[in-house]
């Protein structure tokens, strides 16, 4: 394991143990979440070491980067991608005239495939072999599989996406200041992440789905969200709520406090969605809060 020693937004030494949680999806192991004492930043704390960290993506629960349709939650996960990919690209698209995106962590590269069709000029990273190899069936070039100084040309990106990803990074500073010499000036960097401030977050507690130990390496908030892409150059322009999510998410918390109770799922699921309505209502009233959220940053030109 992997004892990080600094808070990795404000680098202070001294946190306090905030949660433990469970790997429901795959090892069933137990993990803290310790939280900054001077910052507040929450995350996995020890950690596996990054050449183990592949294991705990081994599950066919893993839906991120599965195709199948199996199963109620699969079909609604996919049902909602479809959805979700829209508003994607018209949020892109109102953003920035086309240009040049890059998407890390692109996955099977639905994402990149939606761009592209849409006229951008598309590269991607991802590690993951599998999802990498489908990703460059579809889209042919420009999907690699690791992040390097020499990957693309400085101050080439119009736009640099991380959609649920950037929670994930063993080497956050390394891979976030390289992404960003790749961006141009006035470059767009969006972040979707998990927020642990939500109403689901706050009524599951240790069955919240979005804290996914120990895949989830870090749990934002946008008060450190905001304070870490500061310290990197970047200025938060806007913070857009992900409404779907909310619903994913409570569906996938109530499967696995179901399964610690030995109860059936059916009615669970039924609270599960009236839950992610009132956590989606919530955010409505009270910014911030919504269950996953897209961060919008600019590059400062320097
Ligand atoms: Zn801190």
């Amino acid at each position: 394991m992997e004892n990080l020693t600094q808070c990795p937004v404000c680098k202070e030494t001294n946190f306090s143990p905030f949660l433990d949680c469970k790997d429901y999806t795959v090892s069933r192991e137990t993990f803290t979440i310790v939280q900054c004492n001077s910052c507040e930043f929450k995350f996995t704390n020890p950690r596996p070491e990054p050449k183990h960290l592949g294991k705990y993506y081994e599950s066919t629960d893993y839906v991120s980067h599965s195709k199948s349709n199996k199963g109620f939650i699969n079909s609604l996960y996919h049902i909602a991608k479809h959805y979700s990919l829209l508003k994607k690209i018209q949020l892109i698209n109102r953003l920035c005239k086309k240009g040049k995106l890059l998407d890390y962590g692109c996955g099977t590269g639905d994402f990149l495939n939606t761009c592209k069709v849409s006229g951008w000029e598309v590269s991607g990273i991802e590690p993951n072999d599998l999802a990498r190899n489908t990703a460059k069936e579809l889209l042919k070039s420009g999907i690699n599989s690791e992040l390097s100084e020499n990957s693309f040309e400085k101050d080439s990106f119009n736009i640099i996406t991380l959609w649920h990803v950037l929670e994930h990074i063993s080497e956050l500073d390394k891979t976030v200041e390289t992404l960003l010499t790749f961006l141009k000036p006035n470059g767009i960097l969006l972040i979707a992440v998990p927020n642990c401030n939500s109403y689901d977050a706050q009524i599951y507690g240790k069955y919240w789905a979005a804290y996914d130990v120990p895949r989830h390496l870090y749990h934002f908030v946008p008060k450190t969200t905001e304070k870490y892409f500061k310290n990197k150059g970047l200025s938060l322009e806007k913070i857009l709520p992900m409404p779907l999510d909310s619903f994913y998410v409570s569906m996938l918390s109530e499967k696995y406090m179901a399964q610690e109770t030995e109860k059936s799922t059916g009615l669970c699921m039924i609270r599960a969605v009236w839950r992610g309505y009132i956590s989606n209502i919530k955010a409505i009233s009270k910014q911030g809060t919504s269950s996953s959220q897209v961060y919008i940053f600019k590059k400062g030109a320097f």
